[in-house]
Parts: structure tokens; sequence; C-alpha cells
């Protein structure tokens, strides 16, 4: 992968997770704080990545405003970048991320009953397909760490979703959270397997951060080959900025220190993520 053309789709990506048998990160960025951190990291080790922005983190980051940002970062990358909207739940918001040059969206519907959420996701991929643009969709239900139960992916049910809906990547549940785990996760490879052999598509692993190394490396071997990664590198950003705050309460601090540090600290979880996900060592 290569050459002039930075910003690509999640299907081009995933085309090179499969060949490398990796799987590519996909980090939230909300903020241009964790926008320099991952393109900076992804171009200092010389991979493609995945930036997403997800609805629910619109009240901190109007996608108006970030959305834009990140098609630019993209474009001026040295690696090759996927700009992805991550769990939307409405035709208008894939629209507004079409339109603003996204290559890549999520439609949500696993809040859905499965008739709807198929008829819905297939409406959506007919969409963005139009505009080159790819789609993952969700089946089964992730849980929310320490609230909402989830319930696991039926691989009988992939078989079907995946060939009426035309999908590009599928999102499963076997085991992750959202959020922060209040206790280590236990996930189910064999779902990963069974779903893969069933429907073969690039899956993808959501909840991603706070997951044991090890488990990382079993969920690709069994297919995995996007990983949503974000909630503790920003938990631990916060946290450091925290402490500098307090380590430095002179009000002739300015604000841009603590942006500073967090991308510093976010750089630091990158570094060490990367090199797994990438299985660069
Ligand atoms: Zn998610």
């Amino acid at each position: 992968m290569g050459g002039k053309k930075m910003l690509v789709n999640l299907q081009e990506i995933m085309k090179f997770a499969e060949e490398k048998e990796i799987a590519i990160g996909a980090f939230n960025t909300p903020c241009f704080e964790s926008l320099c951190a991952v393109i900076e990291m992804a171009e200092y080790k010389k991979i493609p990545v995945i930036i997403e922005h997800a609805e629910v983190h619109f009240p901190c980051g109007p996608l108006d405003q970030i959305g834009p940002a990140m098609v630019d970062f993209a474009r001026r990358a040295k690696v090759p970048v996927c700009v992805h909207l991550d769990h939307g739940t409405s035709m208008r918001v894939l629209e507004q991320a079409v339109e603003l040059g996204f290559t890549s969206v999520m439609f949500d519907g696993s809040a859905l009953s499965y008739g709807e959420n198929k008829k819905q996701t297939k409406k959506a991929v007919e969409y963005v397909h139009q505009h080159g643009v790819s789609l993952e969709a969700e089946l089964g239900c992730m849980a929310t760490a320490g609230s909402r139960q989830g319930n696991y992916t039926d691989p009988a049910l992939a078989v079907d979703f995946v060939s009426e809906t035309g999908i590009d990547a599928l999102a499963i549940a076997f085991g992750t959270a959202h959020g922060i785990y209040p206790q280590a996760p236990v996930l189910n490879f064999d779902i990963i397997n069974q779903v893969k052999k069933a429907a073969d598509l690039p899956l993808v692993m959501h909840g991603g951060s706070g997951v044991d190394d090890k488990d990382y490396v079993k969920a690709i071997k069994q297919g995995i080959r996007k990983i949503n990664y974000y909630s503790y590198m920003g938990a631990g950003a916060y946290q450091k900025a925290l402490e500098y705050g307090r380590e430095h309460p002179e009000n002739s601090r300015l604000f841009q220190e603590l942006s500073k540090v967090a991308v510093d600290t976010m750089k630091g979880y990158l570094d060490h993520i990367m090199d797994v996900f990438y299985r660069l060592k």
C-alpha cells in the first residue's frame, strides 16, 4: 500500500489487513489532540490507519468541525488513512459523513429487530456504495461495560445478514464491551471463528481497549481485521492532564500545555498497541 492516494476506504484498507493477517487500528478522534496523536504515530510506524468519529461523541466534537479536519489530515498523511463514521444510527448522519468526504461509515442497527436492522443496513449500503464509501454493520449487540448487557452474534444469522445486505465489514459481539471494564472481559473466540467460516468478510472488534494483549493476538488469528480502540487511551490522557494541572496550578499557565500532555500520553498508548495490532514486534 502507498502511493499518492492516502485517503482510502474501508474495503481497500481491509484488503491490506487480510493479506497481512493483521488488524488495522481504528481510533476515535473526537478532538484535535487525538487526531494529531493517531496520525503522527501511524506515520512514525509507517502503517495504514483508521480514524473514526462516533455519533455519541458529537456533543464534544461536532461532526461539522472535527469531520473536515479528519478528512484534511487523511489527505495530507504519509500513510493510507480511512476516515470512518463510528456507530451512525440514522441515514441523516450517514449522509452528512459522506458529504464531508468520509470514506467509510458504520450503520449501527443493533438496537433494532433483526429484520429491521437488515432492511435499514441494506438501504444504507446502497446509498454509500454509490459514493465509493464502505459500510460496516453490527449484528448481535455489544454490551456497555458495567451496564447494558450484550448478546453474542449468531453465526447462522450472520450468513443471511451479510449476503442480503452486501456490507463490507461486520462488527460482532463476542464478549467485549464499550467503555472501561469493571472486570477483565471473557472472550468467546469460537464466535469469531464460526462467523469467519460462515460469512467470509473482515470482522470488527469493538470495545477494543482494555483487552489483554494475548487476547488481541488470538482474536486477530481468528479473523478480526479492525479493532476499535479508544476508551482507555482517552481516560489515560484525561488523568495525565489532571495530574499535570494539579502540579502546575500557577495562573500564568496556558491551556495548550494540557493539550500537549494529552497528545504525548495518547501517543504512548498508540506506540504499544499498534505494535500488537499490526504484529510489528
Ligand atoms: Zn463500538
